[in-house]
């Protein structure tokens, strides 16, 4: 179902509410936002910052339900951690509905705008414009999504007042919030880019990047914020800020107009299920590769049983990466926007197609030629030409979030400005940071996911649902461009497959390679477990390093008590509402 963007409605409510909202105190918390775990029977909220864990679980404790804390918990997001998300980008926010028990998409994933071309990442030469330059450049930004689909999602399910969800977000700006070591690092490493707009003026003022423990204010970012409350999400898409957005695209070379601010539309889409030893697996369809690949390398992994090896097994990491190759040799070739392209979505999860696809896995050496398979085949027998991508682009890395209330709803929600700190560029007085999405599109033209106007670039995000007997039994997801599948993934086959509870599952050392023969690892896959890959043809990247970084809450089917759990790799916390003293496993 398409849905255009704004509701008159919201907006006048919006606007008679404004003087009577309570404010939120946020300084005061009396939660412990310092756990990667907690177990709670009436609430959980699991984000990578804490403050933004304490807004979300301040509106659950004064009786907002999940998405009004989802949509708190995104506003502070981007106070907090000001490089990974934002108004300034896109996402896709899972629902559960506990009184409907349906699962929806609020998808509001980046467009290009009107005067997007499908050659516009080529250089003269028509050669791709290398990454760093292309991902900087005015033509990146995509029309961003994430307000109007938080309006959406409050339209849909709020029971609190918009203006008062923004509150916390905004005085943390006002106030400024403690840049934790993910933030410093992430200034310090991106400090030639940002310092190329107004955002050099946030992040590093007089010329000094700022480090952990510092004060980071963002004055302008809060005003913007209370324009939102007075104005509601016209003065974004057609009002002032808009203007200025466009403005400041165009100073660095990008089409965007004020148009395509007033012409964006997010959709509400309907999960991609599949079933898995027993469970059913609500995922992200099509704008994102996300469901698809997951539930493909699920299936193709399927006969091979994986939990008859250990989990640091020799055996084990060979079958995922066996299967990833053959997996994301399909998403490069058949995916992108359901909106401009036929996508094979049955012919992908075809079992007769993925039995064709998991007899090219040997058990004992690595299959060094894996193309794209033809799903066609098993969807409408059509005939289908893809265009092969032999170009690199960085890895993004941006944030996932979890929440559950005490009626049973629950949202997994992951949202983005793609790299670190999206285009590094900031709408100056607005204090916004625009994304980068449009680098997800093809910078080859011809293939599925090429540019065109209107269109949304390719994803990997899969924010996940898994549901026993038709009951919501756990959230999933995590941030890290196409890495995000195989960490989403290798979660599930953890708590599935290997019976580890949560929190394990989510440390145990993952692995990522989209094609033969790279494999990136983190610590902790042994170096025996590494030699014999070896022997089979696989490379491993010279370091380890962190992939992803999953948060997921987990619900004890017996007592609808919820467990949720950080990863360790940021400052991942994890606050749940009411005492369980239920199983804290499954
Ligand atoms: N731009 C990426 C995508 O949509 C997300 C980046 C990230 O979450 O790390 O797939």
């Amino acid at each position: 179902m398409k849905k255009t963007g704004l509701s008159i409605l919201s907006i006048l409510l919006t606007l008679m509410l404004i003087p009577i909202f309570p404010h939120f105190n946020v300084s005061a918390s009396n939660f412990d936002s310092s756990s990667e775990t907690a177990a709670g029977k009436d609430g959980m909220v699991v984000s990578a910052h804490p403050a933004a864990s304490e807004i979300g679980a301040k509106v659950l404790q004064q009786g907002g339900n999940a998405v009004d804390a989802a949509i708190a918990v995104q506003f502070a997001l981007n106070v907090a951690e000001p490089m990974m998300s934002g108004i300034g980008g896109g996402g896709f926010m899972m629902v559960y509905d506990a009184k409907t028990k349906d699962i929806s998409i609020i998808n509001s994933r980046e467009r290009a705008p009107a005067g997007a071309t499908p050659d516009m990442f080529l250089d003269k030469n028509g050669k791709a414009i290398p990454f760093a330059a292309r991902h900087t450049h005015g033509n990146a930004v995509g029309v961003p999504g994430t307000l109007a689909g938080l309006y959406a999602a409050h339209e849909k399910w709020g029971s609190r007042q918009f203006h008062e969800l923004i509150q916390p977000a905004l005085k943390l700006a006002e106030k400024g919030v403690k840049v934790n070591w993910v933030l410093a690092d992430a200034i310090e490493e991106n400090k030639d880019k940002l310092a190329k707009s107004a955002a050099k003026n946030v992040f590093l003022p007089n010329g000094v990047p700022l480090k952990e423990g510092d004060l980071l204010v963002q004055k302008d970012l809060a005003r913007t914020f209370k324009l939102i409350q007075k104005q509601g999400p016209d003065v974004f898409y057609n009002g002032e800020i808009g203007h200025s957005i466009a403005g400041t695209v165009q100073d660095f070379g990008g089409s965007m107009a004020i148009d395509d601010l007033k012409n964006y539309e997010y959709t509400i889409d309907e999960p991609l299920y599949s079933d898995y030893k027993g469970y059913d697996v609500a995922a992200m369809p099509p704008p994102s590769s996300g469901g698809l690949t997951v539930l493909q390398i699920l299936k193709l992994l399927e006969p091979f049983n994986i939990s008859q090896y250990d989990s640091r097994s020799a055996q084990k990491y060979h079958l995922l990466a066996e299967a990833m190759h053959l997996a994301y040799a399909d998403r490069g070739a058949y995916m992108g926007d359901p909106e401009f392209i036929d996508i094979p979505e049955k012919g992908l999860l075809h079992p007769d197609y993925l039995a064709e696809r998991s007899s090219l896995i040997s058990l004992d050496k690595a299959n060094k030629d894996v193309k794209p398979g033809d799903p066609w085949k098993y969807e409408d027998g059509s005939v289908h030409s893809y265009v092969e991508q032999n170009d690199e682009k960085a890895i993004g890395q941006t944030t996932h979030f979890t929440v559950a209330d005490k009626w049973g709803n629950m949202v997994t929600y992951t949202t983005t400005i793609e790299q670190l700190f999206g285009t590094g560029i900031m709408v100056p007085e607005y204090g916004i940071m625009l994304n980068n999405e449009l680098t997800d599109f093809d910078a080859i033209p011809g293939g599925s996911n090429e540019v065109q106007p209107g269109k949304r670039p390719l994803s990997s995000m899969s924010p996940t649902m898994l549901l026993k007997d038709g009951k919501p039994f756990m959230t999933v997801g995590s941030p890290g461009g196409p890495t995000i599948i195989t960490s989403v993934l290798q979660t599930i086959l953890n708590v599935i497959d290997y019976d580890m509870n949560l929190k394990d599952a989510i440390e145990e050392p993952r692995i990522y390679s989209n094609q033969f023969p790279t494999i990136r690892w983190e610590q902790g896959v042994p170096d025996d477990v590494r030699a014999k890959l070896a022997e089979m043809g696989h490379k491993w990247e010279a370091n380890h390093g962190e992939i992803g970084n999953v948060q997921a809450i987990m619900v004890d089917p017996k007592t609808g008590a919820y467990y949720g759990a950080a990863d360790s790799s940021r400052e991942g916390s994890t606050i749940g509402l009411g005492k369980d003293k239920g199983n804290k496993k499954k």
